[in-house]
Parts: C-alpha cells; sequence; structure tokens
C-alpha cells in the first residue's frame, strides 16, 4: 500500500542552536506526525497520540507514560479546560512545569482542542505549538476562510494549524450535534491547498464521549484511505495530516471498575483498536484521546475511596471529590470532581497536599494507559526519530513555502 520512493521533501534548515529547553519542551506538531509518517511508509504504521489535559497530575503521567514508550505527543487542551483552568497561558505554565519537573526529555506539542477564532488567537501568545479551530459547521468556502485567517497568524510563529471537515456527532465540551456528516475525500486536497492548514481532522464515523455505540458501525476507514490517496497525489503528505478525532477505545475493565464502586456508566462502547489500527495503516497520523483518560481518573477516584474509607474525613479537598462521586454517579469528568479545588494547586505538583496520595494513583493509571496507547499507535520509539522540534525551525520552513 501507498508505495513509493521514501524522500523527504523537508527543507534542511539550520538555525543558531536553540537552547535545550526550547528545543524540546512544547514545540511544534509537524515534525512529529512527518515522522509518524516516514515510519509508515517504511511500514512501520504509526499515528501519535494526543491526549487531553485538564490538572497537572493528569499531564504529568502523560509525559511519564510518552517516556516509557521513547514517544513524542501531544498534549491537549480543550475550551472547557482552558474555561477550567482559567485561559490558555495557565494551561501553558501548568505544561511546562510538569515537563520541567520530569525533566521530560522527549519532543511534547501543546495543542488546542477545537477552538473557536478567539480561543485560538489567544494560545498564538501563549506558549501552544499548535492550536485547532473547529469551524466545521459553516459550509466549505466559509470553513476554508476563517481556517486561512488563524493560518496567516500561526504560521510566522511556527505555530501549526488543525481544521475540521465533516461533522462528528456526540458531546464536545459544550458542542453537540445529534448526527455525524462523514468528509468528502474529494474535498480534502483542495481543503488543505486552500486554507493552509496543516493537520484535518475528518469525520469518518468515530464519535466523542463514551457511547460511539451507534457510529461503530458506520466506521468508514474507505473515507481515510480516499482522502491520503488524494492528498498523496497532490504531494501534500509530508506537510499535511489526517487526524483521528473520538477515538478512545473505552475498555470494558475500566467502565466495570468504575460501576462496581459505585459509578453508573451505560451504553459504553469505544472504538475496537483494531479499528484504529486499519485507520492508521490507511493514513491517520494523530490520534485524539480525551475518554479513556476521563475513564481512568474516574476509576482511580472511586477505587480510592472504596479501599480507604473514611480517607476523606478532615480533608476538605478529598471530601469535596467522594462528594461528587456519591452525587453524581453517571459523571466521568474529573473536572466535576476536581472544581472546588484551588486552581493554583491543580496546575502545579500536588507534592506535600492532602491530595498527594490520590494524585500519585492517577499519575500512574494515566501513565500505563498512554504507554499502552503509544505502543498500539507505532509511535513507540519514535521520539528520537522527530527531527527539527522548534518553533523558529518551523517559522523558518513556513516562511519558504
Ligand atoms: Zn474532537
Amino acid at each position: 500500500m501507498h508505495e513509493k520512493t521514501i524522500v523527504n521533501p523537508w527543507p534542511r534548515v539550520l538555525p543558531p542552536e536553540p537552547a535545550t529547553s526550547q528545543k524540546l519542551a512544547l514545540g511544534p506538531i509537524v515534525p512529529m506526525l512527518r515522522a509518524a509518517e516516514v515510519a509508515s511508509l517504511e511500514g512501520r504504521h504509526a499515528a501519535v497520540g494526543a491526549f487531553n489535559i485538564n490538572f497537572y497530575s493528569q499531564a504529568e503521567g502523560i509525559l511519564e507514560g510518552l517516556r516509557r514508550a521513547e514517544a513524542p505527543g501531544i498534549l491537549q487542551a480543550s475550551r472547557g479546560a482552558n474555561k477550567f483552568q482559567g485561559g490558555p497561558e495557565k494551561i501553558a505554565k501548568m505544561a511546562a512545569e510538569a515537563i520541567k519537573d520530569s525533566k521530560h526529555p522527549l519532543p511534547v506539542c501543546l495543542h488546542l482542542d477545537h477552538g473557536d477564532d478567539a480561543t485560538a488567537i489567544e494560545c498564538l501568545g501563549a506558549g501552544f505549538g499548535s492550536v485547532m479551530i473547529d469551524v466545521s459547521k459553516l459550509d466549505y468556502d466559509a470553513n476554508i476562510s476563517a481556517v486561512r485567517e488563524i493560518v496567516n497568524l500561526a504560521h510566522p510563529r511556527g505555530i501549526s494549524v488543525e481544521a475540521e471537515l465533516g461533522e462528528l456527532s456526540g458531546v464536545e465540551e459544550d458542542i453537540k450535534a445529534e448526527k455525524s456528516t462523514y468528509a468528502d475525500p474529494r474535498k480534502v486536497a483542495g481543503f488543505f491547498e486552500k486554507s493552509g492548514a496543516d493537520a484535518l481532522a475528518i469525520a469518518y464515523g468515530t464519535s466523542h464521549g463514551p457511547s460511539k455505540g451507534a457510529g461503530v458501525g458506520k466506521l468508514a476507514i474507505r473515507i481515510v484511505d480516499e482522502s491520503y490517496r488524494e492528498m498523496g497525489a497532490n504531494g501534500l503528505n509530508f506537510e499535511h495530516f489526517l487526524v483521528s478525532h473520538g477515538s478512545s477505545t473505552v475498555p470494558q475493565k475500566l467502565v466495570d471498575e468504575i460501576n462496581s464502586f459505585g459509578g453508573q456508566i451505560k451504553s459504553a462502547q469505544g472504538i475496537p483498536m483494531e479499528k484504529i489500527e486499519a485507520a492508521i495503516k490507511a493514513g491517520i497520523r494523530k490520534v485524539n484521546i480525551d475518554t479513556d483518560l476521563r475513564l481512568a481518573i474516574t476509576a482511580t477516584f472511586r477505587r480510592y475511596f472504596a479501599e480507604n474509607p473514611g480517607i476523606e474525613r478532615g480533608s476538605p479537598n478529598l471530601a469535596g471529590i467522594k462528594k461528587v462521586l456519591d452525587e453524581k454517579p453517571a459523571t466521568i469528568d474529573p473536572r466535576d470532581c476536581l472544581g472546588h479545588i484551588d486552581k493554583e494547586l491543580m496546575r502545579s505538583s500536588p507534592r506535600g497536599s492532602d491530595i498527594e496520595e490520590i494524585m500519585g494513583l492517577v499519575k500512574a493509571r494515566v501513565a500505563s494507559h498512554v504507554e499502552y496507547l503509544c505502543r498500539a499507535f507505532g509511535c513507540a520509539g519514535l521520539a528520537e526519530k522527530t527531527e527539527g522540534h522548534s518553533l523558529e525551525e518551523m517559522a523558518a520552513s513556513y516562511s519558504r513555502q
């Protein structure tokens, strides 16, 4: 499939050597997705994992999982996460601190997930290496021009832009779509060329949230395959990438664990891993994971209180988490449980606080799931193949296009 000579047409850039911290922390998304593309052409199909973050220990766990898999990775913040933490600068500071504290040695990008244009513009100056502008509700031409406006502001800073074509069903933060609309593969190459976007989320039947039931039967991997071939025919594949949203596998084990400790999650169904692997084989290079981590964190919380009865006594932070778990058996959103805790604590290491122990367990659980996913996505070991990982190098590359 897709046999051709492997030539990396990306120009070699030799900028002044950036400081190590600058080079490694919070760089752009394109070099890591390109490393996945090159690996795929060599027959080792790969996509980079993009994991949603809301609080420090979640970010720390993701970084630990990436380190174990030696994978490049994307920390992404939705508009809900931005609201939870008080804006893009706070999120960027939290991510940078997690990277610094853990001395994370591998390429990481901070990405805005499902932004509107105002949030995307805010992120450009806040330390994000990539932004998504989701105006997929607009018609094709209006979508293109809205994306183009952000691209014109982002690329001179070396920041890449993700757009969305077609509509996914499910609930994404405050956006709710009943029906999904598949992306039209014949429009993908034109969309990239006219909008200047670097990455494109294409709707092919996945959906947001833990109940992907209806969509799973309608997964259309051929949409990915046809889009990728169309891009290849137009010489786009090294600089432009397809993204799969709503791709959590929703492990039944986690759902059962949550329900056995007082949760009530009904009709949970994820995308089977073999379908995600097929989509990666067909050309997906970035896979978004949010629900799986929410489940892992919720399971950790519920097990902790079940195994340590009364531990919340005398601890307002723990008591607040437990209260929400008791009152809202169906919640899988950790922000529900953590909303009452001081935001400064949520953005920094919990060491020495009353949530140190529970957050340590969250970190460990998130790390092992992220490691597992990176291996399944084929991006384990790709960190060392990620070249040119700095915003300065990306800005220089864009200016020559
Ligand atoms: Zn999404």
